[in-house]
């Protein structure tokens, strides 16, 4: 049987380097071996799920040079892939577990598994679902099923013993049953969780080999009894070590640029990028750091791959990129790249509204529009000097801002507006007071572009990073001061 590998994102957010990592893996293996690779779109989550970020996700995946043999831009023969489109089977699947008794109707209310929870906590004992519903005969949970009684179908989980996992990358890994939750399969609302259509899908898509991040291998034993319940094969898991920040701590946003299109925007070369990816959990056999994902393909052997955490490093990534360019490029090749960038019309146009009417020369225009063309610019608390307001004043407006922009999505610049002067009004100040050294942050001076705008243009990682650089220009945020400024930030009215 030819190999067929997959990378499954959830369309939830900014497309993540840890997708394109995923999928790196995932390609060089089906191209290594002459198989195929799919694209599968993971979006039963209906409310954080977005059309915006599926397409998001695609494009990055594209820019990078990546690309699948089958999905939903392409269709192919296992179809349709995406998830939301395949309710049917899900429902089909979930209905054959419960007839065959390795699933069961549940109809505890959302109130009793709090009641539950909260019980199981102060005891100090194990959290989960307490087999309430096994209880009920299987006529009298069809009945109240079919009386149209809400309910959800979890599975059934050996009470005792070990479930061991034959990890390509690590052996043997064994994981106690007891440890292992009764998986809710298919919700309430007839959408099935992801245990249930991750299982469902890699095996009618055929999918031989799942490389997918190392956070799920504690799931990993409810999908193989999913397999053994359906009576088919499990694919070989491929369970590769998460990317981290330089703490260590697993890579996030809060941290460390995450999406892809921060990359782009800071002017990083597609193939350095996937180079650098490639190089977080891989090395070529003459130890050689630069690559091409032909030449990660022409060598690629699972067991080259590496388990120790690979730390995302940006310096590390810069250092690879500058010897792209400086390798790779010809003069000819080093203006189009500039071109593809930013210099074009698609990301000039909407920067054109924003100047034009305060400039009397072209000459003027790189003054004015040096920021949309730059990475971090260099600030130190001098550039946040204010007549009226002290540093920490000026630091506390920031990190608030920071965290305001932190959980809003729609970067638009009427949202953006919104939920920023949102914020000044709850912290009782004016809106040119907060945007002060948000102006600071992202243009490097207290004047610039009208900024709802400039932070649609930049798009949300390469402001919010700007963001972060500011405040750590202004000497960062200790633990303890983020205590006492995370309390007044969360009684602010609004
Ligand atoms: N949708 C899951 C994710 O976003 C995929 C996990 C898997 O590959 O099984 O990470």
């Amino acid at each position: 049987m030819s190999v067929r590998t997959r990378v499954a994102p959830s369309p939830t957010g900014d497309p993540h380097v840890g997708t394109a990592y995923i999928a790196l893996f995932s390609l060089c293996m089906a191209r290594k071996l002459g198989g195929q690779f799919v694209l599968r779109i993971e979006d039963t989550d209906r409310a954080r799920s977005s059309e915006r970020s599926e397409r998001a996700i695609m494009d990055s995946l594209r820019w990078l040079g990546i690309d699948w043999d089958e999905g939903p831009d392409k269709g192919g023969p296992h179809g349709p892939y995406r998830q939301s489109e395949r309710r049917e089977l899900y429902v089909e699947h979930a209905g054959r577990l419960v007839t065959e008794g390795h699933a069961f109707r549940c109809f505890c209310s959302a109130e009793r598994l709090s009641q539950l929870r909260a019980q199981q906590l102060e005891a100090k004992g194990k959290v989960g679902y307490d087999g309430h519903c096994l209880a009920l005969a299987p006529a009298e949970a069809e009945a109240r099923a079919a009386a149209g009684e809400p309910h959800v179908i979890r599975m059934r989980v050996p009470e005792a013993g070990q479930c061991a996992i034959d990890d390509q990358l690590r052996g043997k890994v064994e994981i106690a049953w007891d440890q292992v939750d009764m998986q809710v399969l298919l919700k309430a609302d007839g959408m099935p969780t992801y245990h249930l259509a991750v299982v469902v899908d890699d095996h009618l898509m055929g999918i031989t080999d799942v490389f997918r991040g190392e956070e799920w291998i504690t799931s990993t034993p409810k999908h193989l009894l999913l397999y053994q319940y359906f009576g088919w094969e499990p694919p070989r898991y491929f369970h590769l070590p998460l990317l981290r920040n330089p703490d260590k701590s697993k890579l996030s946003k809060r941290k460390n640029p995450t999406s892809i299109t921060f990359y782009e925007r800071m002017g990083f070369m597609p193939e350095a990028l996937l180079n650098y990816l490639g190089m977080m959990g891989w090395s070529m056999p003459d130890g050689e750091e630069k690559f091409s994902l032909d030449q990660m393909i022409e060598h690629f052997e699972p067991a080259r791959v590496s388990l120790g955490g690979p730390v995302f490093d940006m310096e590390k990534l810069s250092w690879l990129n500058g010897r792209w360019i400086r390798e790779e490029l010809d003069p000819e090749g080093f203006a189009r790249r500039m071109q593809t960038w930013a210099l074009n019309a698609s990301y000039l146009m909407p920067i054109i509204p924003l100047i034009q009417q305060r400039v009397e020369r072209f000459s003027d225009v790189v003054g004015l529009t040096g920021h949309f063309l730059t990475g971090l610019p260099s600030l130190s608390e001098a550039s946040f000097a204010h007549k009226k307001h002290s540093p920490e004043d000026i630091k506390k407006t920031l990190q608030f801002v920071v965290w305001r922009l932190d959980a809003h999505d729609d970067w638009r610049a009427e949202p953006l507006k919104q939920t920023l002067t949102g914020l000044a009004e709850g912290m009782g100040i004016g809106v040119r007071d907060m945007l002060f050294p948000v102006f600071v942050s992202i243009s490097g001076q207290p004047v610039s572009t009208p900024m709802y705008e400039t932070l649609e243009i930049l798009g949300p990682d390469l402001s919010r990073a700007r963001l972060r650089h500011g405040l750590a220009a202004l000497g960062g945020v200790s633990k303890k001061q983020a205590k006492r400024l995370e309390k007044q930030y969360r009684e602010l009215q609004t």
